[in-house]
């Protein structure tokens, strides 16, 4: 397979290049940088079927010359993180929801096969026991730039599903769930890498609102064969799917096993949402996925632990990639 991956110096973009690459693809990574890092890509640095191109998913030229002569695309660019959305929501919006109109317009011009990354954000906040796909999107104002990746999201998926449909384009939507695991930055605010890098530290674990919101944290290394699995999973055409972990805990209780396992001195402080994100914020109470789906098409069933996400998470802090 030749193969594009938008966001494939991002986090789970650059573990998806080093799946693909030892199973034998060729792959195309396009990434602006912006969010993502050469060094995620160091251990295929010099990898004979890699091609790496620096630019944006804004950029229809460049876009359309990269994913021109190859078969399918992962795309994965996106705005990710509430820090940063919060923090630029335009630049979120533009990135999103653009990107993946010319993603989706390339992938008609040059006939290549999509999967579309997408997220459990788009179920906003609805705090049902388990998200099916097709359970209900509760967001809140349209104005609160909190909710405008989650807006975003469902447009994109809305977007492609329509695109797909109407101009026969394969596609698959997969929504994820949390998914941590090396190389994630804490910079746009991810939890898991934050408290981690906290506590190696021996500085004080930020907990945002009552510590009380629960979460299902999906290992990448779980997550990644998946996405392949369903990119070429026929019965998937047009679906979106969940991914995501099958253990809910609240961010309260992650703290103190991340201060636990890591033997951290670490004290953990609960901070107002309004301190953290700035005014006005609504967090997600409860996010826990149902796999059904996922389990039913490609067998999916996550096999990490907390314990080994964390031991994962800081062995890849404390020992950082070579740089390039
Ligand atoms: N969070 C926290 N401390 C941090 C970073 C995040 O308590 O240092 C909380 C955040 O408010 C949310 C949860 O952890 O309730 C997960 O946050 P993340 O940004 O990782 O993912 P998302 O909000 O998209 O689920």
């Amino acid at each position: 397979m030749r193969t594009v991956i938008t966001g494939g110096a991002g986090f789970i973009g650059s573990h998806l290049t080093e799946h693909l690459l030892s199973s034998g693809d060729e792959v195309t990574v396009l990434d602006d940088l912006s969010t993502g890092s050469v060094d995620n890509l160091a251990a295929v640095a010099d990898h004979p079927r890699l091609t790496f191109v620096e630019g944006s998913i804004l950029d229809t030229e460049l876009l359309g010359e990269t994913m021109a002569g190859h078969d399918r695309v992962f795309h994965l660019a996106a705005a990710v993180g509430v820090r940063l959305i919060v923090d630029d929501p335009l630049h979120g919006l533009r990135v999103n929801i653009h990107g993946t109109e010319n993603v989706m317009e390339a992938a008609r011009e040059h006939r290549l096969a999509v999967l579309l990354a997408s997220t459990s954000e788009v179920y906003g906040k609805n705090t049902a026991d388990r998200l099916a796909e097709d359970s209900d999107r509760i967001l809140g104002s349209a104005l609160l730039s909190r909710w405008t990746y989650a807006g975003a999201k469902g447009i994109d998926e809305a977007f492609a599903h329509a695109y797909a449909t109407r101009y026969d384009v394969p596609l698959v939507i997969v929504r994820l769930f949390n998914t941590v695991g090396p190389r994630q930055t804490g910079r746009y605010g991810m939890v898991v890498p934050n408290l981690v890098g906290q506590a190696l530290r021996g500085e004080p674990l930020t907990v945002f609102g009552d510590g009380q919101q629960t979460r299902c944290f999906s290992f990448v290394a779980d997550v990644v064969p998946a996405l392949v699995a369903l990119a070429e999973c026929p019965a998937a055409d047009k679906l979106a799917v969940n991914l995501g972990g099958l253990t809910e805990i609240s961010i309260m209780s992650l703290a103190a096993r991340i201060a636990s396992r890591l033997d951290s001195p670490s004290p953990i402080t609960l901070v107002p949402y309004a301190e953290a994100y700035g005014p006005g914020y609504e967090d997600m109470r409860r996010r826990v996925p149902d796999n059904t789906l996922a389990g039913r098409l490609v067998g999916f069933a996550p096999r990490a632990t907390i314990e080994e996400i964390i031991d994962r998470v800081a062995e890849a802090i404390a020992v950082p990639a070579p740089a390039r």
